[in-house]
This record gives structure tokens, C-alpha cells and sequence, in this order.
């Protein structure tokens, strides 16, 4: 350790996976002015000011978050703090999916995004208000709450963070609206040729008068020729009627070819996630493109902003429930339970998100010259429990929790207060 050696820091000894290096071992990781420096074995530690050694852990491109809700205060009890579920749970980035919409987009880059250490980006609400308390009520998402104009044009104006465009096909808006709303948001996705990603799964209860002739589990096969290539279907496995496996336990016929035709698979765990459903879709072939946490206020226990009431009249209506400590590195501990590998799911987190948003040339690798953000994981061997909010249970041979992260070459540990802990079978 000298003072005039030529690298900040270097992170020794750890198993480096960076998929779009083609790395996958034991490798030292160099970091110089915030940038990867250099990434090989045997690095001198006497060429850097600080060592941190990282054998027995997981060193990976900086993890990025496909589906957070960082909304804070704005979306009500919804949103929660960036930093949380971020650079405090070894996350670099993360994607806020439809808080802010063409109305909120200001406050979300001035008050969200710019005071965030993590990095944050977003997917643009279709509907005028956002997501509101997670789209508690559902009458502010008709077409009539809908502005293809305006939200185009506020897309247009704030490239720089928003990233796609978010939208919902499911069986509460359908039986409202039927078809409609998804048009509208698939349009706004062409109009400024970004991806559209679709939350699929029940989210609003039905109105007093029923479903309406609709049928959750047509709902797939009319949404995905609305959809193009890039588009995003998320929270396949959800416990919902809608997602991907059909009442019949039947994996839909038509994902296979919707997948072929590149639309693209974000699994959104959160609490819609159900192992017995994943087995099936995991079964008949699908391998999701990202991962996606979606933590928010609703799923993950934290204390409700200041001042926010408590209940809503609608909240019976609402379908999610559960409050639990999570974080997105519990959810790929989770797919390693299901049987996928970590070097499937490394890219989930890494180059495949990144390849979402674009930014492949700016983040979710390691290649020398590349800001340096940076994951490092522990990965424990023995048995753990996970569970899902069907109470199905599952014991994971391997468990992986955040250590610390590097944000453009600075530490932060990953002590945040929603971290699950390891429960031993
Ligand atoms: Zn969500």
C-alpha cells in the first residue's frame, strides 16, 4: 500500500462473474478515479491505496434493480427510499416502474433521482397520475386518466432517466375497460419507440357488476400481438389469475412464440411470486430475461412517511399483501432454488438489464474503462428457508446476501434495515 500507487482500490480474490467479458473465476478487480481500472488475477495489492479482500465472495457488474418503486412520499405509502433498496441492499441501479408519470416526472428527477447515491432510472406511468399508491384506485386508470400526447412529449423531454413506458393488462381494468388502456400504452411505447412493460397477474378487483364477459385467461394471447419486440411481460409466476400459467395449471401456448419474436420476460417477484407456479413456467422452458425485485410499501415493512394515513377505504380491494424483508439479491437466491444457475442468473441482474434500458455501454459489466459499480455478494452453502406469500416454502442450498456495492468507486455497505435474514431449515 503506497501513496502514489497507481490504482484506488482493489477488490482481491473474489469469483468475479461479468457476463459480457466472458469472465467466470477467481479474479482481482482494479479501480482507478471511479472507473475499472483492470480485471485479472494476481494484481500486486501493493498497486493500490486500499485492499479489500473478497475471497469467498461473489464480485459482479453492479446489480440493477429492473422493478423498484422509489416514488417516495408522492406514491404514498407506495414508494419507498432509493438508497434502501439500492446502494444499501447492494444495488447500484435501480428502475422505477410507472411512479412517475407526465405530470410528476420533474419532482421524480429533482427529489428522487438526484439526490439518490444509487443510480435511478424509470419507466414512465401511461396514466396521468402515476402510480399512486400502487394503483390503489382504479378509477384514475381509465382511458379517460390516459394523455397519449402529453405523456409522449414528457417521455421525449426526460430521455435521460426514463427509460420505458409502463403499463397493466389484467382482469380488474379489463372488466372496466376492456382492452383499451393496454392500446393506449402500447401506443405511447411506439410513439417513443420505447419498451413497454406489462404488468400481467390481477391487481384491481372486479367492479360491482362482475367481469364483464372478460376472462383473465384470454388476456395474454389478445395483449401480446399488441406488443413488439423489447416489450416486456412481467410477474410471470405471479400467484394472480393472468400470468403465465393458465386454471388449468396449462403453461400459455403462446409465450413460446412471443419469446422467439423478442419480447422479453421480467420476473417482478415481490409478492405476487408463487414457487409452485415458476416450477411449471421454469418447466416448460421459460427463462426469464430480468430479474426484478419489486419491493414497495405494500410487500416490504417499513415504517409509513410521516403523516400518511394508515387505511384506505379501498385497501380491501388492493390484491397484494405481505410485509416482509426482502431484497432484489434474496430474489435471485430465490431462482437459485428453482434450479437455475448463477450464471443464468447473473445476466438477469447485470447485461440483460442493462440491454433493457440501453445503457450496455455504461453499466452492468466490468470491461476496463467502465464505471466502477460493483456488487460483491456472500454465498453460503447449507439449507435455507424461502418462502412465497402462497406459503409455499422451499429449502435453498445456497443463500446470497449483499456485502457492500461500489457506486462509481464508492463503498457503501449493505446494512439496510430490509435485508432479510439467513433462516436455516
Ligand atoms: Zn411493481
Amino acid at each position: 500500500m503506497t501513496s502514489n500507487a497507481p490504482y484506488d482500490l482493489l477488490l482481491r480474490g473474489g469469483h468475479v462473474i461479468c457476463p459480457a467479458s466472458k469472465i467466470n473465476g477467481v479474479m482481482d478487480v482494479a479501480i482507478k478515479d471511479g472507473r475499472i481500472a483492470a480485471v485479472q488475477s494476481d494484481i500486486l495489492p501493493a498497486s493500490a491505496k486500499e485492499v479489500i479482500d473478497v475471497r469467498g465472495k461473489l464480485v459482479l457488474p453492479g446489480m440493477i434493480d429492473t422493478h423498484a418503486h422509489v416514488y417516495r412520499y408522492v406514491s404514498g405509502r407506495f414508494g419507498l427510499e432509493a438508497d434502501m433498496v439500492g446502494v444499501h441492499s447492494g444495488v447500484t441501479t435501480v428502475i422505477d416502474q410507472g411512479g412517475p408519470s407526465c405530470m410528476t416526472i420533474p419532482g421524480f428527477q429533482h427529489f428522487v433521482a438526484d439526490k439518490a447515491k444509487t443510480r435511478v432510472y424509470a419507466f414512465m406511468s401511461s396514466y396521468l397520475v402515476g402510480g399512486l399508491e400502487g394503483h390503489l384506485y382504479p378509477n384514475l386508470y381509465s382511458p379517460e386518466c390516459i394523455n397519449i400526447d402529453a405523456t409522449v412529449r414528457a417521455t421525449n423531454a426526460n430521455r435521460n432517466i426514463v427509460r420505458g413506458i409502463k403499463g397493466h393488462a389484467e382482469i380488474g381494468g379489463f372488466a372496466r375497460w376492456g382492452i383499451k388502456v393496454l392500446q393506449m400504452s402500447a401506443e405511447i411505447g411506439r410513439q417513443t419507440d420505447l419498451p413497454l412493460y406489462v404488468h400481467f397477474g390481477q391487481l384491481w378487483g372486479l367492479p360491482k357488476s362482475g367481469a364483464n364477459g372478460e376472462d383473465a385467461d384470454t388476456i395474454l394471447e389478445r395483449v401480446i400481438p399488441e406488443l413488439r419486440p423489447g416489450d416486456i411481460l412481467a410477474h410471470p409466476f405471479t400467484r394472480h389469475p393472468g400470468g403465465f400459467v393458465n386454471r388449468e395449471g396449462q403453461v400459455h401456448e403462446v409465450i413460446r412464440a412471443a419469446l422467439d419474436r423478442g419480447l422479453k420476460v421480467d420476473v417482478g417477484h415481490g409478492s405476487h411470486f408463487s414457487y409452485r407456479l415458476a416450477r411449471k413456467a421454469l418447466d416448460a422452458g421459460i427463462v426469464p430475461d430480468t430479474l426484478g425485485a419489486d419491493m414497495h410499501g405494500y410487500n416490504t415493512y417499513v415504517p409509513p412517511p410521516p403523516g400518511m394515513p394508515l387505511e384506505h377505504d379501498d385497501d380491501e380491494a388492493h390484491p397484494f399483501i405481505g410485509q416482509a424483508k426482502f431484497s432484489l439479491t434474496q430474489a435471485m437466491s430465490s431462482m437459485l432454488a428453482l434450479g437455475l444457475s448463477i450464471e443464468q442468473i447473473v445476466p438477469m441482474v447485470t447485461t440483460n438489464a442493462a440491454a433493457m434500458i440501453r445503457v450496455s455501454d455504461e453499466i452492468g459489466s466490468l470491461k476496463p474503462g467502465i464505471v466502477a459499480d460493483v456488487s460483491v455478494l456472500s454465498d453460503q452453502r447449507g439449507r435455507f428457508i424461502l418462502r412465497d406469500n402462497e406459503k409455499n416454502q422451499v429449502v435453498a442450498e445456497r443463500l446470497l446476501q449483499p456485502a457492500f456495492c461500489l457506486r462509481e468507486g464508492v463503498r457503501y455497505d449493505a446494512n439496510a434495515a430490509i435485508l432479510p435474514q439467513a433462516e436455516a431449515a
